[in-house]
């Protein structure tokens, strides 16, 4: 929908891959990587550059590598890496034999530095990390030479071996690339290739206190691996200019950057350094949380795979940020499960109803549809008795006009069952309703009337005998506002968070879900979309609410309802 049609049917960035193999500027080669950074797990947003790198290498017969890029070894760890990987083929994705790290190229990436050092582009400076931003000038503001800029290259080659080596303590100086400190895009300022840093890394241990920059790293990986289209999001744009500078003084292999629009999302942040900070703080109850728009969050609260490459081909690629609808991610999340997943009754505020007519003591089986979107995955046995629970919402004691559901001396359908009617009322002293009495019509079992007499409605159940209880966690926005990072005067996206996003009810479910696995995905009849947490057992079942079945992005689109 989004995507513009530059070639056929393809998104812009396709339409380069296709156009691209047609004039073999790549000898029919087509290399994507994705190259998340360890330092947090991995968000919706990064599936849809997944599904983008993997989707494009998987359509033109390439391959697709997944990188990761370690080059900050402060903020990462192996943590970080393990989820990566979980995610990334839980998505449904294959990189082969290609895994690798930026860290692997320390090395290659030290002697291109020195290559550089050896040609005069790039110096030791000894200015403190605020001083070059100092320097650096503004956008109106030509920036200003580094005093060290003209060290001669013999200074420079055994000042930057002294760097690595140890000699110096941190931020006590960098190697820069030397370009113009006059340029008009500020990236081209001299900027910083290798800093000094005593730091432990995840990979390498102490073997190096230098580390390369982002900027500089980057194109490195990219070049040593031959990739042929460097896909990223367009923050980079302005980078790209560097990211050829260095690779073409190099006369090193040279892929194609490719920049596209990142994803937002209403309801959600998306930036790993805010994520983290809702787990750190304690906001939520961890990355995967189901609340949080991660991909381990989104696995634990139900979502299918297929769901999220649905959504990510359905909002396409372009070059201009905007802001996607919670509503539609939703939207593809229940078309999936609509098809997939089997249906389960299960009440979640319980209101006892006794059949005064049924005999005590007796009990029989019904037979209840596994999925109607799935004529091969037949019926099962639901209990049915004389004591039940319904939903305590679905009976009023006074109904208004709109209300068809169970109230006093009315007669509705029990889903695959009888016919009941309610005749008595029962309440405690202080005149809350705690049992309902019915009669039920033994004809009409099954759920239909021999002679006819409709009702209108019909009402989900389970037997209070064989009913297992479950705690159900029922989950909304993690935030109020649509976009959490506008926040009052002196407040954050923190102040947004939504205090309602989780509610957590004491629920009775239907036997067969003794046999839930964790994570396994179901649909409670006339409430939504549940799934076992990945922490429920036998001994204490534990549903999420993946998502209830009001489709509101079928309004918007039919424009009925406005947003708030
Ligand atoms: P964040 O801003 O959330 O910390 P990042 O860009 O720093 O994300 P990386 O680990 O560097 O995270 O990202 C790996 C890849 O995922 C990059 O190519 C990046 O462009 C892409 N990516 C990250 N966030 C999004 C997003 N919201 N939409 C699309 N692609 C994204
Ligand atoms: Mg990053």
């Amino acid at each position: 929908m989004q995507g513009s049609d530059s070639q056929a049917g393809l998104d812009f960035v396709r339409a380069i891959v296709a156009e691209d193999l047609e004039t073999d500027k790549w000898g029919g080669r087509v290399v994507t990587r994705f190259p998340p950074e360890p330092n947090g797990y991995l968000h919706i947003g990064h599936a849809k550059s997944i599904c983008l790198n993997f989707g494009i290498a998987a359509e033109f017969g390439g391959t697709c590598h997944l990188r990761f890029d370690d080059t900050n070894p402060e903020k990462e760890e192996q943590e970080y890496v393990n989820s990566i990987i979980e995610d990334v083929r839980w998505l449904g994705w294959d990189w082969g034999e290609h895994l690798y790290y930026g860290s692997d190229y320390f090395e290659q990436m030290y002697e291109y530095a020195v290559q550089l050092a050896k040609a005069g582009k790039a110096y030791v400076c000894d200015l403190t990390a605020e001083q070059i931003r100092e320097y650096r000038g503004t956008l109106t503001k030509r920036g200003t030479d580094s005093p060290y800029r003209n060290r001669s290259i013999e200074e420079n080659l055994d000042l930057f071996e002294r760097m690595r080596k140890g000699e110096f303590p941190d931020g006590s100086r960098t190697l820069r690339a030397k370009i113009d400190m006059g340029h008009p895009n500020l990236n081209m300022r001299d900027p910083v290739m290798y800093r000094i840093v005593h730091a432990e890394h995840h990979r390498t241990g102490d073997k190096w206190c230098i580390y390369p920059m982002y900027d500089w790293a980057h194109g490195l990986e990219d070049s040593v691996e031959k990739i042929t289209h460097s896909i990223c999001t367009l923050e980079f744009e302005n980078h790209r200019p560097l990211y050829d500078w260095f690779l073409d003084e190099l006369g090193a292999y040279h892929p194609q950057q490719i920049e596209f629009a990142r994803l937002n999302l209403t309801y959600t942040v998306m930036s790993k350094r805010k994520l983290l900070r809702l787990v750190r703080e304690g906001c939520v109850g961890g990355w995967d949380d189901p609340r949080m728009p991660t991909i381990s969050g989104m696995r634990r609260r139900g979502y299918s795979p297929a769901a999220i490459r649905q959504f990510c081909t359905r909002i396409g690629v372009n070059k201009f940020n905007s802001t996607v609808d919670m509503a539609l991610l939703e939207h593809c999340l229940r078309e999936d499960l609509n098809k997939t997943s089997p249906r389960v009754m299960a009440v979640l505020r319980p209101l006892k109803v006794v059949i005064t007519n049924y005999p005590e003591g007796q009990s029989e089986e019904l037979d209840a549809v596994n999925n109607p979107e799935d004529a091969e995955a037949g019926t099962r046995k639901v209990p049915f008795s004389r004591e039940l629970y319904i939903e305590r919402e679905d009976f009023m004691e006074e109904p208004p006009k709109k209300f068809f559901r169970l109230a006093p001396g009315r007669e509705v359908r029990l889903r695959y069952a009888y016919f009941v009617t309610c005749t008595n009322v029962v309440k405690d002293e202080a005149g809350n309703i705690t049992e309902l009495h019915c009669t039920y019509d033994p004809a009409t079992r099954g759920g239909d009337a021999p002679d006819g007499r409709k009702v209108k409605a019909t009402l989900h159940w389970v037997s209070a005998a064989h009913a297992l209880e479950a705690e159900v966690r029922l989950y909304d926005n993690l935030f109020t506002e649509e976009n959490p990072d506008e926040a009052g005067e002196g407040e954050d996206f923190v102040s947004n968070l939504n205090p309602n996003s989780l509610e957590t009810v004491s629920a009775r479910v239907e036997p067969s879900l003794a046999a839930a696995k964790p994570l396994g995905r179901y649909q409670f009849e006339r409430l939504g979309y549940f799934c076992a947490d990945a922490e429920s057992s036998k001994e204490k079942l534990i549903f999420n609410r993946t998502v209830t079945l009001r489709d509101e992005w079928v309004k918007i689109q039919k424009g009925q309802t406005h947003k708030p």
